[in-house]
């Protein structure tokens, strides 16, 4: 592609950009397309000789958008959001051009300078302690944050900086155990609300994990997580890791972080935060009571990428002692070492790979294009759809919201046999107009819907509940009949 080429073929992208984002709503949410469905679009090997560049975009349209969910859709409901802004599109246009890899602060110095001061920025924005930043150059903070590629990563990356600490340290009492019979005994927490990716962290770090039951809020408690580790040490284990969640997958439910964090002070257990969804709206004031205990939290992680319009990928990790991870992730072979080795970040001792995009600068361009209060009104007026949404569903017998609805989320279902609300969800789905998925709540179907888009309107929320009852007219007539 020549120089005149990509100029004029950026600027037609662009525009299809806009008229997909602007239009969106002309298609269904949820494509209608069986597994494999591409294979009789394309070829079977790549083309010997170029395609012309009409080809290929007008295969945009044909191949690859019928197989698309929307998930920037106002009609999209399912998982949480992963929400884009043009922001942040234009940021990583830019970033994805200058393609730097900011492994060390000399790969890139920009890179790593950006993504220390907008890590401090966001970390303002959500009320951390400064523990948690890494301040200026004259601050003695041994904290810090750093962006990681997912929320799973986070947890991944901190059970294992946990894990190395907890070797280390009980290798000073044990000295006749090795670090693989350490390891063996060590056992983590979370509660059975915590996403899988807590679950997967654990099976890969090689660490037992116990999975807490939550109390009738869906929230773990400090005592039920006391009598655990106080019966795995009985058991001769080692408890060392927390992940506690503000924000639960299934339900939006908050665990209790005051009273966990007291039990890991007292336990010296590593205590890890997954607010993956929640901790964009802690920007706003009135959101942060769930994050009291915040003090005895060793690591904090929340994804941008999803509430905050700031596509993915762009996991937003703080660590209390940035210590922990160096002596988790430090090598340094010759050809990665630099003349500010040790006295500049190197973010590749934050991270298990080494390589890692710029992606701070569309995090850069967002929070600067919207500022604190645009972005405060876009979760707040997120959370004002939801209680919406939850009002209609409160107003129509049928249906029962199954917890107590927080922020942008309401979980619902049918009254009566889980078969119901399962049928009504395939249909809906089927039907493709709304998209939503299920989770089980102590052995309750809900649905569940979170309002996703910076566009939703009122009228997009009302039109939804119209398609969802006029379907749930049609299950429960089936269902009596
Ligand atoms: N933690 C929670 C509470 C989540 O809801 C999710 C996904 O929605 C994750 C972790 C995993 O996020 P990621 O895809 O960034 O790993």
């Amino acid at each position: 592609m020549t120089i005149e080429e990509y100029r004029k073929r950026a600027k037609e992208t662009v525009d299809y950009i806009v008229d997909y984002l602007h239009n969106i709503r002309q298609r269904r949410v949820f494509p209608d397309v069986k597994p494999g469905y591409m294979q009789a679009l394309v070829p079977d090997s790549a083309p010997e000789q170029p395609d012309t560049w009409e080809d290929i975009f007008a295969d945009v349209e044909r191949v690859i958008m019928p197989g698309i969910t929307h998930w920037q859709s106002p009609y999209m409901h399912a998982y949480f959001p992963a929400l884009n802004s043009y922001p942040s599109l234009l940021g990583d246009m830019l970033a994805n051009a200058i393609s730097s890899l900011g492994f060390t602060w000399a790969s890139s110095p920009a890179c790593t300078e950006l993504e220390t001061i907008v890590m401090d920025w966001l970390g303002k924005m959500i009320g951390l302690p400064s523990c948690f930043l890494h301040g200026n150059k004259n601050s003695k903070s041994m904290g810090g944050g750093c962006i990681q590629t997912t929320a799973s990563d986070c947890t991944f990356v901190t059970l294992l900086a946990a894990r190395t600490e907890a070797i280390q340290r009980y290798k000073v009492t044990k000295p006749d155990l090795d670090d693989a019979e350490i390891n063996g005994l060590l056992i983590g927490y979370c509660s059975d609300q915590a996403h899988s990716s807590v679950e997967k962290a654990g099976l890969i770090g090689l660490v037992k994990m116990r999975f807490l039951f939550s109390d009738d809020n869906l929230s773990l408690r400090g005592d039920v997580l006391q009598e655990a580790v106080k019966l795995d040490r009985e058991k001769g284990l080692i408890p060392f890791y927390v992940c506690a969640t503000l924000g639960t997958t299934g339900a939006c439910a908050f665990d209790n972080l005051r009273e966990i964090g007291l039990v890991c002070e007292a336990e010296r257990l590593w205590l890890h935060v997954d607010a993956a969804y929640a901790g964009s709206a802690f920007i706003c004031p009135e959101y942060r009571s769930w994050m009291a205990g915040i003090e005895f939290v060793n690591s904090f992680a929340f994804n941008p990428s999803k509430w905050l319009m700031v596509h993915f990928d762009c996991s937003a990790m703080w660590v209390k002692d940035a210590r922990a991870l160096h002596r988790t992730f430090n090598v340094e072979p010759l050809y990665l070492q630099h003349e500010n080795s040790g006295a500049a970040i190197d973010y590749m001792h934050w991270q298990i790979a080494l390589s890692r995009r710029f992606r701070s600068l569309k995090l850069w361009f967002v929070l600067r294009c919207f500022g604190v209060e645009g972005l405060q009104a876009h979760i707040r007026k997120g959370v004002i759809l939801a209680s919406k949404f939850e009002n209609l569903v409160r107003s129509d017998g049928r249906f029962e919201v199954a917890a107590k609805r927080h922020l942008g989320m309401v979980v619902f279902r049918l009254v009566g046999a889980n078969e119901l609300t399962e049928d009504l969800l395939k249909r809906l789905n089927k039907q493709g107009n709304v998209h939503m998925v299920p989770a089980s709540l102590k052995g309750k179907y809900v649905i569940r819907f979170t309002v996703t888009s910076q566009f939703t309107t009122a009228e997009d929320i009302e039109r939804d509940w119209k398609i969802i009852t006029d379907m749930a007219n049609i299950v429960l007539t089936e269902a009596v009949s």
